[in-house]
């Protein structure tokens, strides 16, 4: 099963109370590429300017993601996002956000990429994502992530993108801004009506939610000690949760998958938070995941209780 991904492909300037980088490689569809790529073949779709480093579509290619469908734009100036962090990492500001090549971008995806039997439209203009999802009509699984600039400037776009995929994943505070509604639950119940079947809340250092029209589950973030940058952990989850999904694809998606799904997303992003940007990523194998994920299995795992009343 092969995985797409259109989003921004980014040079970020971070910083957190551990420590800054001026230009680091980031991008929401590289977070993600790093993480499915465990999985599945990914196809990563975006433009890059001339700025953009040989050695950083490496890094893009790691673990054999496609990188046909990276459009290098000639004169033209990669996506850049500066954002600095408060001092106990659940709170971020945004600087700057300099589209570049992304505001005239217009995707033309490969026979490869547009026969993806998974697709993940990473926070970009919803428009964008719009272009990609009809160009990827045929694929069986497909999800959105957007953030609150995309619901102050574009939410009538957006919505309508939103009723053309399978599940939504988005922070909790910008799924209640979304649907004007107030409590989490009812937010998601909301989205569950415009047409996808899943929604996934993302919940930073609290974990993530995941809500059907049958079913409530979720998991807690994996405890770190030591969180050095979030940057990206939400695209790292959603790489890991789509990797998953895509790997047991031909078994159907049912309740069963989507929860483990969910436990490959959060071990997965808390590796991505232990280091600047995609550092950590890179040299992660196989065994870190499946040990992390064995232990959130502890973590959240309690013996059947009674009160014993009489
Ligand atoms: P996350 O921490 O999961 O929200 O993702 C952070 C990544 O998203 C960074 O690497 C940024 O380059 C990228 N990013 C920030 N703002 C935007 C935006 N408006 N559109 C697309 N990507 C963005």
């Amino acid at each position: 099963m092969s995985i797409t991904v259109v989003g921004s492909l980014a040079y970020d300037r971070v910083k957190t109370p551990f420590g800054e980088r001026e230009r680091m490689l980031g991008g929401a569809a590289t977070h993600f590429a790093l993480a499915a790529s465990f999985f599945e073949e990914v196809n990563v779709v975006g433009p890059v300017g001339d700025d953009f480093g040989s050695g950083d579509l490496e890094v893009l290619a790691t673990r054999g993601t496609r990188i046909d469908d990276v459009e290098r734009v000639e004169g033209g100036q990669t996506f850049f996002w500066h954002g600095e962090y408060g001092w106990d990492l659940n709170s971020r500001e945004t600087l700057a956000t300099e589209l570049g090549v992304f505001a005239e971008f217009e995707p033309k995806l490969s026979d490869r990429s547009r026969e993806a039997d998974v697709l993940f439209l990473a926070n970009i203009q919803p428009d964008l994502q719009r272009a990609v999802r009809e160009q990827c009509a045929g694929a069986r699984f497909s999800a959105l992530d957007s953030m609150n600039l995309w619901i102050d400037t574009a939410r009538d776009s957006l919505v309508g993108v939103i009723q053309r995929v399978d599940c939504l994943i988005l922070n909790d505070a910008e799924l209640r801004q979304l649907t004007e509604k107030p409590n989490l639950l009812s937010a998601a119940r909301e989205v569950l009506s415009w047409g996808p079947r899943v929604v996934v809340a993302k919940q930073g250092e609290y974990g993530a939610a995941l809500v059907t029209a049958e079913s409530f589950f979720a998991l807690p973030a994996y405890p770190l000690e030591t969180v050095v940058d979030p940057t990206g952990a939400g695209d790292t989850f959603a790489g890991g949760f789509l990797g998953y999904v895509a790997r047991r694809l031909s078994d159907g998606v049912d309740d069963s998958v989507l929860r483990q799904a969910m436990a490959y997303g959060t071990a997965l992003a808390s590796f991505n938070v232990e280091d600047f940007g995609t550092e950590r990523m890179v040299g992660l194998s196989a065994e870190e995941i499946e040990a992390r994920v064995a232990e959130l299995r502890g973590f959240t795992h309690f013996e059947e209780a009674s009160l014993a009343i009489e």
